[in-house]
């Protein structure tokens, strides 16, 4: 297992401003890193420079010990998996598994065997004499993924290979996707626009915006300590609540961050002089609880919609102030008992909001 390395990677097309910048980024042997952000933003051309298919316009990337930042695409030992699968119409999926190894001039006895063993770990081994047209798009993605593991190569890359299937397989082949990387130990470098791919397929995320990276870290690590609003706001469903107002530490020393018009919450415990800084704050709906209406602390609203999703209820709740409408998970017990245009109020376990700047970046380091 080998890892791979961006050092300052930028890329412009002719003299339009770059479309990746300076990228800095480490991917470990063995390790499933996950490139996500918006449409546009980059992820595309970071995958197609690794592979080889765009060239660099500044900076290096290694492949193992190796500087691969002038080497074809095929002596880089990596293999791509798209989204639109491109596979040959008219071969079969054993030989569209087998064709690199054909044109490497590997023996056909062999090609046939490691076919065989790539499509028995797709549960592809009772459809390899069918042609692409008489495939489901899931097992048509199956066999491109074959086709990428038949080359055993050093590093997988993915490019959206979930985008064009349903709910319902996006979900199955995420879980054989975590499985594949369990057996194969293999270096992933995965991009995708969903937020739920990122979440649970990596063992490192790294967020883009406008071709530079937001942050890296873990899934989880990711998304409780975002870096900024930008990350905050990327990852979750539905997305954290934003709210403006200004934190202050009382007379009485408890500290409280007010938003106007709609009331208080309990604030992080942060120095005086980041607390002057603080501008809005990050509430994920999960962490938001419905609290008395004669509460001290809390925000108040009333119902605007509600969404029943079977096991939990998400709260859509209007507040008189520029923040709009909170979102807000509830058990279904709780929201089936809810009318619309209720009046209610909200609160959150102080350790749970994440306050950011006027530039906003999070204050919470
Ligand atoms: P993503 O995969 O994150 O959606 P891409 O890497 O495909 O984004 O594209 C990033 C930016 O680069 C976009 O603005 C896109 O229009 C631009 N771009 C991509 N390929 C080319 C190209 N061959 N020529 C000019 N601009 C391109
Ligand atoms: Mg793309």
């Amino acid at each position: 297992m080998i890892g791979l390395e961006f050092k300052s990677v930028t890329k412009r097309f002719g003299d339009n401003p770059p479309v990746v910048c300076a990228l800095d980024l480490r991917v470990e042997p063995g390790e499933f890193m996950v490139l996500v952000g918006p449409s546009g933003c980059g992820k595309s051309t970071t995958l197609r420079m690794l592979a080889g298919l765009e060239d660099v316009s500044e900076g290096q990337i290694h492949i193992g010990e190796r500087d691969v930042t002038h080497v074809p695409p095929a002596q880089r030992g990596v293999a791509m998996v798209f989204q639109s699968y491109a596979l040959y119409p008219h071969m079969t999926v054993a030989e569209n598994m087998g064709f690199g190894l054909k044109v490497s001039g590997v023996a056909k006895a062999e090609i046939d065997a490691v076919v065989l063993k790539a499509a028995q770990s797709l549960q592809l081994e009772s459809l390899l004499t069918r042609r692409p047209r008489e495939l489901s798009g899931g097992q048509r993605q199956r066999v491109a993924i074959g086709r990428a593991i038949v080359r055993a190569p050093d590093v997988f890359l993915f490019d959206e290979p979930l985008s064009n299937l349903d709910a319902a397989l996006r979900n199955q082949m995420r879980v054989e996707l975590l499985r594949l990387h369990e057996r194969l130990g293999a270096t992933i470098v995965y991009v995708t626009h969903d937020q739920v791919e990122a979440m649970t397929l990596g063992d490192r995320i790294a967020i883009f915006n406008q071709g530079r990276i937001e942050q890296v870290g873990p899934p989880l690590e990711v998304y409780r300590h975002p870096k900024n609003r930008f990350v905050a706001g990327f990852l979750g469903t539905p997305s954290i609540n934003f709210l403006p107002g200004s934190a202050r530490r009382e007379s009485g020393g408890s500290i409280l961050f007010e938003v106007p018009e709609c009331g208080k919450l309990p604030a992080p415990d942060l120095p005086e002089q980041v607390l002057a800084r603080v501008r809005s704050v990050g509430l994920r709906p999960e962490h938001l609880q419905l609290v008395p209406l004669d509460s001290e602390w809390g925000l108040s609203g009333e119902l605007d919609v509600i969404e029943h999703l079977g096991d939990i209820s998400i709260a859509y709740i209007k507040v008189p102030t520029q923040a709009g409408t909170i979102a807000v998970k509830l058990g279904m017990a709780q929201g089936l008992a809810l009318r619309q245009h209720q009046a209610l109020r909200l609160s959150c376990e102080r350790e749970h909001i994440i306050a950011f700047d006027a530039h906003g970046q999070s204050l919470m380091a």
